[in-house]
């Protein structure tokens, strides 16, 4: 794990931040949520503090590693050499066009949640720029589409040797176009990018809003498609509904196949889980796995980074990895989504009870007005007591979607100003939580 903090480190830390400072550093325990690291001495710690504390902290949370980092200068114990050799020699990983060495179609498991998305990536994989093209792949954050389109590259390097793939974010295509016309090599720029067999362009909603960038891009995409080669286009939403976005370029998204990724149900989250622990060599017992699948229902770098942390703490602390000892690490993210006091659980409950209807009625797809307000209502409610994300609440209501809850939460906002008996239920579910 800790060789893992190192290797991200290189990308997402100032340059040397990993390879110079971050090295001479070992951790030592995780408790509370705070990642204790021993630093060699005084100096180093201050250019830590210095030059990347923030962005530190911020990899470590986004790893689920931990909340916060202690830089402990000269602890007693001293950690030994060997290992300090160890992490210096770490092995460099293969860089291909770009592409993580770790997602790969081998390591992505399919549920119902994204069986489609992963047959159409396989398909396009294996005969790009035939089957479906462009292939357009959407869903929330961290539901598997960069790692979907990080295999299509593997794979196409892998059985055409010769095919020159590209995978970039939408961010990084126009940073490279903006220094192309700043630096007049927009000539390069295009001859680059119209040059390729397989484009992997992410995060398309990124191009809001960018007119020039959406222009090159329109004629990269035309170019390329006119010449048989595969373009594969990740994007949070839609094409209809990426908005600030040319029609024109919209309307080509939808030339090809559109497919989506939905939030995995709680059989993928546990195969998930077990292929991540197993991929890293790490023992977690069933019990854990299935703790974790269950608790966390969120989205998978939420659950992978559930899983390195209880892997880190037990490591560190050398205690067993438990449900107990689990749900003792993970207190902070667990605690206010399921556990706890307001639980998604208990207002679904309790406006089901004011509402007059079942807890399975509310939760069911049935579409009448009165279920209807009773789900907003709910929504809502956890929006204002619980920390769930909007994500988090969608899931709790079956919800594959966001976008419900937030529109829950603005119709309820409204009618509570309009609305009489819409605000006694609110204050009377209010009073009892
Ligand atoms: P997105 O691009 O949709 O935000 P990512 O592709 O970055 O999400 O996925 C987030 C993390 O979850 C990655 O580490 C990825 O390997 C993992 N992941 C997502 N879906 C799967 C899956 N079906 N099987 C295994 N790992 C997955
Ligand atoms: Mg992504």
């Amino acid at each position: 794990l800790w060789n893992e903090i190192l290797e991200k480190g290189k990308d997402v830390l100032p340059p040397g931040a990993a390879s110079t400072w971050l090295k001479t550093c070992l951790p030592l325990e995780i408790s509370a949520g705070v990642l204790v690291l021993d630093v060699p001495n005084v100096f180093i710690k201050e250019q830590i503090q210095s030059r990347f504390l923030t962005p530190l902290k911020d990899l470590i949370r986004a790893l689920g590693v931990a909340e916060d980092v202690e830089l402990r200068v000269g602890s007693e114990i001293r950690p030994n050499e060997q290992k300090r050799a160890e992490a210096a020699a770490m092995p460099q990983s293969p860089n291909r066009s770009g592409l993580n060495p770790n997602y790969v179609f081998d390591t992505f498991v399919v549920g119902k949640s994204n069986r489609l998305a992963h047959a159409a990536s396989l398909a396009a994989a294996e005969s790009p720029g035939v089957a479906y093209n462009p292939l357009f792949i959407w869903g929330g954050v961290g539901l598997g589409k960069t790692h979907l389109m990080h295999a299509i590259g593997h794979y196409v390097c892998d059985n055409q040797p010769g095919a020159k793939v590209v995978y970039v974010s939408s961010e990084k295509f126009t940073n490279e176009l903006i220094s192309a016309i700043q630096n007049n090599r927009t000539q390069d720029f295009k001859a680059k990018y119209r040059s390729i067999d397989v484009l992997l362009i992410d995060d398309i909603q990124f191009l809001a809003d960018k007119e020039s960038t959406q222009e090159e891009f329109f004629h990269t995409f035309n170019s390329l498609h006119d010449a048989k080669k595969q373009v594969v286009i990740s994007s949070d939403r839609p094409p209809k509904d990426i908005q600030r976005v040319e029609e024109r370029l919209v309307s080509r998204f939808e030339w090809g196949l559109v497919t989506d990724i939905q939030p995995p149900d709680l059989e993928t989250r546990v195969a998930i889980l077990q292929k991540k622990a197993e991929l890293r060599g790490y023992h977690v017992p069933e019990d854990v796995i299935f703790f974790l699948a269950q608790n966390i229902p969120s989205n998978i770098r939420e659950l992978e980074g559930a899983l390195n942390r209880v892997v880190a703490c037990s490591e560190l602390n050398d205690e067993p990895i438990s449900v107990e000892n689990a749900a003792e690490w993970l207190k902070d993210i667990i605690r206010n989504v399921m556990k706890g006091p307001v639980s998604i659980d208990l207002i679904q409950h309790l406006v089901a009870e004011s509402f007059g209807i079942s807890v399975d009625e509310l939760l069911s797809s049935k579409r009448t007005s009165d279920l209807a307000l009773a789900r907003q209502v709910a929504m809502y409610l956890c929006r204002e007591h619980t920390e769930a994300s909007l994500q988090q609440i969608g899931y709790g209501f079956n919800k594959k979607d966001h976008t419900t809850v937030l529109h829950a939460c603005r119709k309820i906002d409204e009618l509570l100003k309009t609305d009489l008996k819409v605000k006694s239920v609110v204050d009377n579910v209010r009073k009892k939580l």
